[in-house]
């Protein structure tokens, strides 16, 4: 039977990918729903027009009323802040891929979870927020939730060499983005551009940033512990600059298992969507040859201190990881404007997480208050540091 799904942010980066993969295999997919923004209108109308879903979500409900003319006939259009939600929980659809960036996209990967959906994330932040809340709500409903992070992925592959009390340690490999080799004495000087160019993915902006400050690498700790439910000291990050070995699962005899693949997002999000199956493809393959020069090197938390602040966050616990994503998000979004400085992005993580007073995280609405709130003691922030010139 083909697989019916959902895509919320069809016009990213993941979201492309994804369309990638379904266009690879036209027998195995319907694809039902979608969802964006709607800041990209011709992008989606193209993918409307190419894969005629039933139903279109579009965030933004000036663009989607923009949009409403343009759509082909007998296609359903929902817009505004809902219409992502009514896609992930639209009754035709089983496979709901989570692909919007930010907390934006916390709602509907919530529904689609309480309708016992099957999730592929590729919005980790959804999961940092509310963790706790999502895994449960899963438990409960039956829902399956299943990672589309390239890191996660690699984990769960590897993770099918054992049972979980035989694991001694997850180590998630980080490329350590453009900065790894730079004086962090001149991180103040750092352009927009400079940080927008990462090695080895192409990304959407947000992300790329977050591979800079490494501030990814602590989201991806926490949605590690979640996802497969290890204390934060049996996570471990390992930085890997050519992003081949995508992580490792260290086992307590000894032996470590990793999974490689050539570094394009088709391979995770296809094995997320195939799950439990294993689909042959024609994606291009590993080039052996890049085996030739793989290194690894420890983190150095002085100089990046994101993955220690996202363990501070996930120990202080409850609403706090939603704080250290909060204001993350307020601090990228700042920084991508040319209204702080880099080195700022991480100054106002610690400061917000700092003034932070976890509460607990019982329903939806609390993790959005905490959400809102820590938007609010960002922005503050923000407002009293010095411009840069
Ligand atoms: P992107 O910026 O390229 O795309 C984001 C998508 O989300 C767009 O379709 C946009 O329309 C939609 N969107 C944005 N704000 C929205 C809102 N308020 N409401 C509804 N839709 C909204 O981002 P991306 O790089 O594709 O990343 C998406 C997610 O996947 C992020 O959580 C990121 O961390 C994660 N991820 C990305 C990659 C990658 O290779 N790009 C790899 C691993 C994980
Ligand atoms: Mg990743």
């Amino acid at each position: 039977m083909k697989r019916r799904l959902a895509l919320l942010g069809a016009t990213g980066s993941i979201g492309r990918s994804c369309l990638e993969v379904l266009r690879h295999h036209p027998d195995r997919f319907e694809l039902v729903a979608l969802g964006a923004l709607g800041s990209r209108p011709d992008e989606l109308l193209a993918v409307v027009r190419e894969f005629r879903p039933r139903f279109v979500a579009v965030a933004d409900p000036a663009a989607g009323e923009r949009l409403r003319a343009d759509l082909p006939a007998g296609t359903e259009l929902a817009t505004g802040g809902g219409a992502l939600v009514l896609a992930a929980v639209h009754p035709d659809v089983d496979l709901v891929v989570a692909a919007v960036v930010g907390a934006a996209g916390l709602a509907p990967v919530h529904a689609a979870l309480a309708a016992g959906r099957r999730v592929a994330l590729a919005n980790k932040e959804a999961l940092v927020v509310a963790g706790g809340l999502l895994t449960t709500l899963a438990a409960a409903s039956g829902a399956t939730l299943l990672p589309i992070d390239s890191e996660h992925v690699a984990l769960h592959q590897a993770l099918r060499a054992g049972r979980p009390e035989e694991v001694a340690r997850l180590v998630l490999t980080a490329s350590g983005g453009p900065f790894l080799h730079r004086d962090p004495a001149t991180f103040g000087d750092i352009r927009r551009e400079e940080a927008l160019r990462h090695p080895t993915w192409t990304m959407g902006a947000k992300i790329t940033i977050d591979s800079a400050t490494l501030v990814n690498k602590g989201l991806e700790l926490i949605e590690a512990h979640w996802l497969f439910g290890f204390a934060a000291d049996s996570i471990g990050v390992l930085v890997h600059p050519q992003s081949i070995v995508h992580s490792f699962v260290e086992w307590r005899d000894g032996s470590w298992v990793a999974q490689l693949s050539a570094n394009d997002m088709v391979f995770p999000i296809q094995y997320a969507l195939a799950w439990p199956e294993r689909w042959a493809n024609e994606f291009p393959r590993l080039d052996p040859a890049a085996l030739a020069r793989l290194e690894f090197l420890p983190l150095d938390d002085a100089k990046f201190p994101a993955v220690s602040l996202a363990r501070q966050a996930l120990a202080a616990g409850d609403s706090a990881p939603a704080a250290f994503n909060a204001a993350n998000e307020v601090a990228v979004a700042a920084f991508l404007d040319g209204r702080i400085r880099f080195p700022d992005i991480l100054d106002t993580i610690r400061a917000v997480l700092d003034a932070h007073a976890p509460v607990p995280l019982g329903s939806l609405e609390a993790a959005l208050d905490q959400d809102a709130e820590a938007r609010r003691a960002a922005a503050a922030r923000i407002a009293s540091l010095p411009r840069p010139r």
